[in-house]
């Protein structure tokens, strides 16, 4: 029985944001309790160990891309251990016209890559001196036709945000979606200026920590996971907790679940879950106050495992190869874990991990778990020669809301929760549906958050 704790903050979700604010909001002396639905944490996260195989059913992989995700591995020392990617596992492969080609790391294979158009390629030398965007809300694939050329939109950055965001370059919008490459473009006036400029610009010894490495933990994200739970305390985490609902108090606000089995009241609580989660978590706003928020639109993405115990196709010495949509092909991309991190397969093996779905082709994920497994073998088996046998281990795992996509709705969305944050103080609503999707986007504001709303 749950009924009647309090607490200063009550956290909705035990994902990697939930989990890490938690754990941050501790560490500054708050109690906390989190408030979770599922019988287990993590979210989307979770790592599963079978017949000699070690697997992500979600997100496989995090680029160390802000000091705050180094720093949570630090602070969990001897609960957790980072590790990052093999150096061997750097290449990446992008499909183009029945063959994979690497996608170029420099100057000289850019020049020589089949990838791109000659004329972008010269094109691309005149990026310095063109023209500054002047539209806020300009689309990633306006902005990269423009200064960079459309072979780079097909065989560059489609793929790059099949693989981010399962997305569609021409409906996200660069402010909200990837704003670091928005604002290259806005203070130094080109993409190349900027990289060059900040590639000289001294870094102190808390950025060198963004070494942007690609990691995973030692045994899978889920051992990140554990170790925050173990860290929070799992007398402060409610499992198993339906129909949510918050309402507020004399005195901040209280958090109810499965008919009143659980009661907590809080001070503030802060949501971590999914936009379309809210209405029923805040029956008190009116549903048309959310609108702005529940607009927000998910990519709905599957990811099918296949491991092979004798890998007889060609060399997977690549982190793994993406699609482009030109290429009509079924798959948004291949990763090949077994590569990029030590234990995922056994010895002669090899792990493979299979997008489908996106924002291009919704109608993937209503397929039958026996269709997507003809897909993927027939993918693997043609773009990867592996001709002789099929997977020993093959699951499908579905996911409705698996990122959500920052597209043009979401400043509106952004002002609505700064709106519903100052009508009810004490209430915040945080997770992916701002601040970014990836797991170091989460740590950081999870973090963020803990020093925002301690005094
Ligand atoms: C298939 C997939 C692949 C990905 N790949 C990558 C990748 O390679 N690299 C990367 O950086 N990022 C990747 N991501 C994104 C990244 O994994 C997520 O952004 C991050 O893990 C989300 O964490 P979260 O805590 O914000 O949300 P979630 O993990 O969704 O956690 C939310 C939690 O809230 C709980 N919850 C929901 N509703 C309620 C309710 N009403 N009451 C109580 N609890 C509730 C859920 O059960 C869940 O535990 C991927 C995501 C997916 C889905």
């Amino acid at each position: 029985m749950e009924k009647g704790r309090k607490t200063e903050y009550t956290v909705i979700g035990a994902g990697l944001t939930g989990l890490t604010l938690a754990f941050y909001l501790q560490k500054a002396g708050k109690t906390v309790i989190i408030v979770e639905r599922e019988e287990r944490t993590g979210g989307v996260i979770n790592t599963v160990a079978e017949e000699g195989f070690v697997y992500e059913t979600g997100p496989n992989t995090g680029v160390l891309g802000n000091p705050e995700i180094a720093e949570l591995f630090s602070d969990l020392d001897g609960l957790c251990e980072l590790e990052t990617a093999n150096p061997l596992s750097k290449n990446r492969w992008i499909w183009k016209s029945g063959q994979w080609h690497a996608l170029p790391a420099g100057f000289i294979p850019a020049v020589s890559t089949p990838l791109f158009k000659v004329r972008d390629k010269f094109r691309i030398l005149a990026e310095p001196l063109r023209k500054k965007g002047q539209d806020p809300f300009e689309t990633l694939a306006a902005l990269v036709k423009r200064r960079l050329g459309e072979s780079f939109l097909d065989y560059a950055v489609d793929p790059f945000i099949s693989g981010i965001y399962a997305g569609d370059p021409n409906t996200l919008v660069t402010r909200f979606a990837l704003p670091k490459l928005y604002n290259l473009e806005q203070n130094y006036g080109s993409f190349i200026r900027g990289a060059i400029f900040k590639a000289f610009v001294a870094r102190d010894d808390r950025d060198k920590k963004a070494t942007r490495e690609v990691f995973s933990a030692r045994g899978g994200l889920k051992m990140l996971v554990n170790a925050l739970e173990k860290a929070v305390g799992t007398g402060n985490i409610i499992k198993g907790c339906q129909l949510v609902s918050i309402r507020p108090a004399e005195r901040g606000f209280i958090t109810e679940a499965g008919g009143g089995r659980v009661t907590v009241s809080s001070d503030k609580v802060i949501t971590t879950t999914g936009s379309y989660t809210l209405p029923a978590l805040l029956p008190f706003i009116p549903q048309e106050k959310l609108l702005p928020v529940t607009r927000l639109r998910y990519a709905g993405v599957v990811q099918a495992i296949a491991g092979f115990k004798n890998w007889n196709g060609r060399d997977l010495n690549a982190f793994g190869g993406l699609v482009p949509s030109k290429e009509n092909r079924p798959v948004l991309g291949i990763l090949f874990p077994s590569s990029i991190f030590a234990g995922r397969a056994p010895e002669k093996g090899a792990l493979l991990s299979v997008f489908l779905g996106g924002m291009k082709n919704p109608g993937m994920i209503e397929k039958s778990d026996a269709e997507i497994g003809d897909i993927v073998k027939e993918e693997i088996r043609e773009t990867l020669q592996a001709v002789k046998g099929e997977p020993e281990l093959l699951r499908v795992f579905r996911y409705m809301h698996a990122i959500p996509q920052y597209e043009r709705s979401s400043e509106e969305r952004l002002t609505c929760i700064d709106e519903l944050q100052g009508r009810y103080p004490g209430l915040i609503l945080a997770g992916n549906i701002r601040d970014g999707i990836g797991i170091a986007d989460r740590v950081k504001q999870g973090r963020n958050l803990s020093k925002q709303y301690t005094p």
